[in-house]
């Protein structure tokens, strides 16, 4: 297939490039190295530094390319950040998306087109009182980035079925892997690891109490890679369905790096759930997914690939 990938010059699109590469799928990522870097593009993917946020730069690549396929990853991904600029993380991550789902529709290409799309199942479901949460909890937003993420499955799931197209919506837990960077204080891996690295004491946030399911970012590709084919229309989590305290990730970390101080603690930020996992039952049975990394595997070699 041809696909094109925004968002591939990030840490979790361009796991799905190399993927997709893999597989022998041909793929053009666009993104405008906002936050990704050039060097972790796949140099078999074709390479836009284009922006989402404007139609035109997108019309053109897409009715070059002719892609039966968009896997949409180019997002702004902080909440501390969204809820201090609501506006700009609207404009990206909710226009953004119709953006992209406009393109791939005004696009030609042979056969049906299929949308895929990273929302996001950490953030989107608050602090539901059944846990694992499954994908018919509803949607309770505490952030603009977990607000815009709603919008942006709901405008999705219009424009795809008035242009004929088959979609696809993941709801991430939390990705943890080799090529994460911190952003304005979203990432605890790279932020804990480069911080021991310097030898200074890492601060957790919700004083030990918060929790997140940690989805090891190969397992997150591989369901990218069995979306392109299977499921078609409906929201799936793509989870561990386990709980892990941010005591837990500073435990492996420093265990990994040999750091020996203890953690600071702190209050919860704005916009913050406390306690999250989800189940992956939906992704089992309509992809055939399941995460194949193990916490433990999965933290020493996203430690050892953060730089
Ligand atoms: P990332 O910041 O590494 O990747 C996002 C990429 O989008 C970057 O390369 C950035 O340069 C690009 N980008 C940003 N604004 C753009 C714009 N206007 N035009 C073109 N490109 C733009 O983040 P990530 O962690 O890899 O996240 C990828 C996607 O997965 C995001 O949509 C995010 O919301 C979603 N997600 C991530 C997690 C997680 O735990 N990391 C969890 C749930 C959902």
């Amino acid at each position: 297939m041809k696909i094109i990938v925004t968002g591939g010059a990030g840490f979790i699109a361009s796991h799905v490039v190399d993927a997709y590469v893999k597989a022998g799928h041909k793929v053009a990522v666009v993104d405008n190295l906002s936050h990704g870097l050039r060097k972790n593009v796949n140099p078999r993917a074709k390479f836009y530094n284009a922006d989402i946020r404007y139609p035109k730069q997108l019309a053109t690549i897409f009715k070059k390319e002719r892609p039966q396929a968009a896997n949409h990853h180019a997002a702004l991904i902080s909440v501390t950040q969204s809820v201090k600029e609501p506006r700009e993380t609207f404009i990206t991550n909710a226009e953004g998306t119709l953006n992209v789902v406009l393109a791939l529709a005004n696009s030609p290409a042979a056969g049906k087109k299929k949308f895929l799309f990273s929302s996001t199942g950490g953030a989107i479901y608050g602090n539901p009182k059944k846990l694992p949460a499954d994908e018919s909890t509803p949607p309770n937003p505490f952030s603009p980035y977990a607000l815009a993420k709603e919008i942006a499955e709901k405008l999705i799931a219009y424009h795809a079925k008035s242009a004929g197209m088959d979609y696809l919506i993941f709801r991430y837990a939390n990705v943890y892997g080799p090529r994460q960077q911190a952003v304005s204080g979203a990432g605890i891996f790279p932020i804990f690891t480069k911080l021991m690295r310097a030898g200074k004491q890492p601060t957790i946030f919700g004083n030990g109490r918060k929790t997140r399911d940690y989805v090891y970012v190969e397992d997150v590709a591989h369901a990218n890679l069995l979306g392109l084919t299977r499921g078609k229309n409906t929201i799936i989590n793509i989870a561990t369905a386990q709980e892990t305290s941010d005591r837990e990730i500073f435990d492996a970390i420093a265990e990994t790096l040999r750091f020996t101080k203890g953690p600071r603690f702190a209050p919860s930020r704005a916009g913050e759930v406390m306690r999250i996992s989800m189940s992956y039952g939906r992704a089992k049975k309509i992809l055939g997914w399941e995460p194949r990394y193990h916490f433990e595997e999965g933290a020493r070699k996203a430690v050892l690939g953060i730089r």
